[in-house]
């Protein structure tokens, strides 16, 4: 039996990183782990892996009978299918509580912090552990990743305070930079395919029996969505019909406008105007200020279902 560190299904950034963030403390620690990977990683994180030295996890989607450790998700529907059949030995997590079930104790570093890795840098901390210079860069780059450089409603003190530490640590002086650098990778949409965009930070959320699919895009300009609107639409209409969805919803965040336009199918669309109390034209609306889906749409969505 080994020991796997893994984070949600479409990894993005926090992750990916978390788990070769998470895997090495607990090596330290004298456990025997490995940092695992449910799906593609996003350019954005090849850019991060890259601009630290660092091989992607290795792909792997089953887990029966192994002992898992599972950061930046606790939902069922962000696990492997086989979930139920591994140990929980713990979960480092950001989001709100989820559906996971476990048959023994487990180790829960749980808070309403803007990243998993701002805890993981907290445990480091907790047990003494020095943290590798690379490894320090990638975590920075994974904070500044899910904060949008900090722009996000979800950053707290913490977050800063623990990117900062990093960012010393991994001798990057100008980190605000190298963030760009990071979102500006991020932006470009151009090489993927339509599928692809609308899957890259795509999740399924289980809404008073209705399935839901939310998926974000955040870019330093929206133009760039300007002529594939309309594919993106087909799109999230496949994903729709092949998932038995109720809605599926895309977040475009243009994080220097700092808001997100937001592209509904729904079966029901009035339940996602009323949920956001606006109304849409051509299955769509610009939302202001709203730049995290954690906390400015999923609970306003859970709210409505
Ligand atoms: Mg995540
Ligand atoms: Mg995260
Ligand atoms: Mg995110």
């Amino acid at each position: 039996m080994s020991t796997y560190v893994f984070g949600h299904t479409t990894p993005d950034s926090d992750s990916i990183i978390g788990a070769i963030s998470l895997s090495y403390l607990k090596n330290q620690l004298g456990e025997d782990t490995v940092p695992t990977r449910q799906g593609e990683v996003s350019p954005e994180t090849a850019f991060i892996l890259d601009r630290f030295g660092f091989q992607a996890p290795e792909l792997k989607t089953h887990y029966a009978g192994e002992n898992v450790y599972l950061i930046d998700f606790m939902e069922s529907s962000q696990s492997p299918e086989d979930i139920n059949e591994a140990t929980i030995l713990g979960i480092v997590d950001h989001h709100k509580l989820g559906d996971l079930k476990t048959a023994t104790p487990l180790e829960m570093w749980v808070r309403p912090v803007g990243c998993s890795n701002t805890i993981v840098k907290q445990m480091y901390d907790y047990h003494g552990v020095e943290i590798p210079k690379e490894i320090a860069g990638m975590m920075m780059c994974a904070i500044l990743s899910d904060t949008v450089i900090f722009k996000s409603p979800t950053c707290t003190k913490e977050d800063t305070k623990a990117c900062k530490e990093l960012a010393t640590i991994a001798g990057v002086e100008d980190y605000k930079a190298l963030a760009m650098e990071m979102f500006t990778v991020k932006s470009n949409v151009l090489n993927d395919t339509k599928r692809a965009l609308v899957l890259r930070d795509f999740k399924d959320f289980m809404m008073g029996g209705n399935k839901l699919g939310v998926g974000q895009l955040e870019v330093v300009d929206l133009a760039v969505f300007d002529d594939m609107k309309e594919e993106l639409f087909e799109e999230m209409a496949k994903l729709k019909a092949e998932g038995e969805r109720h809605s599926v919803l895309l977040l475009l965040t243009d994080i220097m406008l700092e808001g997100s336009q937001l592209l509904v199918l729904s079966d029901e669309p009035t339940q996602i105007e009323s949920a956001f109390g606006v109304k849409l034209a051509d299955n769509q609306v610009w939302l202001p200020k709203v730049m995290s889906r954690k906390k400015q749409i999923i609970p306003f969505l859970e709210k409505q279902f």
